[in-house]
């Protein structure tokens, strides 16, 4: 579903992912881990589209041009910061934008577009908050906004940067049991993340990077927090 073959990208001189090589199979659940500043964020982004790399392949969908196929890739990045109170978008509208990119731009939202946002809403806890102002919530409650956004569109591929930082466990449990449940329907998730647990209960592939670099990658079951542990923690 997902092939990167000898990829590097960088930001002017500077180069932050060097000679990547990966594979994800449909319906696999990929990890993303490594220290601060590893070019985690970046290969997801280049993983995207978003970033193109100077030097490399990039094959999704068993294809390097997927323009087509872009409506079926969804995105949460990285949070930066929480959206300002007076920004004046409610929780629902946010979540129907996700269905934008398949609908296009001029397409009325239809009764069952709502429906869709409602069902999504509810599986996040956020129902009640539909109406609100996205500004309001918090941070938290942000974040699950955005991976109601991202959900809605049914995508085949779904990428998420360190989609727990900041939310709550009762939170993050839900999350990881919708991820579970998208898995089954065969979506292809790839995930930055440093929660452990996580990796160890739900990671088909571990992929761990230092200095924009693959040092290794684990498969299920072969991981554990003492190789983590061995791997960024002795020098
Ligand atoms: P991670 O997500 O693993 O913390 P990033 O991919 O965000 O790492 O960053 C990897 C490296 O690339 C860092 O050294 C960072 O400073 C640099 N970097 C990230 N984004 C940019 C950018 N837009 N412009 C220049 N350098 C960047
Ligand atoms: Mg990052």
């Amino acid at each position: 579903m997902i092939e990167l073959i000898d990829v590097s990208f960088g930001f002017e001189e500077k180069i932050v992912l060097k000679d990547i090589n990966l594979k994800i199979e449909k319906g696999e659940l990929c990890t993303i881990v490594g220290p601060n500043g590893s070019g985690k964020s970046t290969l997801v982004h280049v993983i995207t589209g978003i970033y193109k790399p100077y030097k490399g392949i990039v094959k999704l969908f068993g294809r390097e041009d997927y323009r087509e196929q872009r409506r079926k890739i969804s995105f949460v990045p990285q949070k930066v910061s929480s959206f300002n109170q007076l920004f004046p978008i409610s929780v629902k509208e946010t979540v129907l934008l996700g269905l934008v990119p398949q609908k296009g731009f001029f397409k009325r939202f239809n009764k069952e577009d709502f429906k869709k946002a409602d069902d999504i809403l509810k599986k996040l806890d956020l129902y009640e908050t539909k109406d609100k102002q996205l500004g309001k919530l918090s941070g938290g409650q942000q974040q699950r906004v955005f991976i109601a956004r991202a959900l809605i569109s049914e995508p085949e591929i779904l990428i998420l940067d360190e989609p727990t930082v900041g939310i709550d466990s009762k939170s993050e449990e839900i999350l990881y049991n919708l991820l579970l449940e998208q898995k089954n329907n065969n979506t292809t998730i790839v995930m930055v993340t440093h929660d452990i647990f996580a990796i160890k209960d739900y990671a088909d592939k571990v992929v761990c990077m230092k200095d924009g670099e693959i040092l290794t990658i684990f498969g299920a079951k072969e991981f554990s927090a003492k190789k983590y542990k061995q791997i960024y923690l002795t020098d």
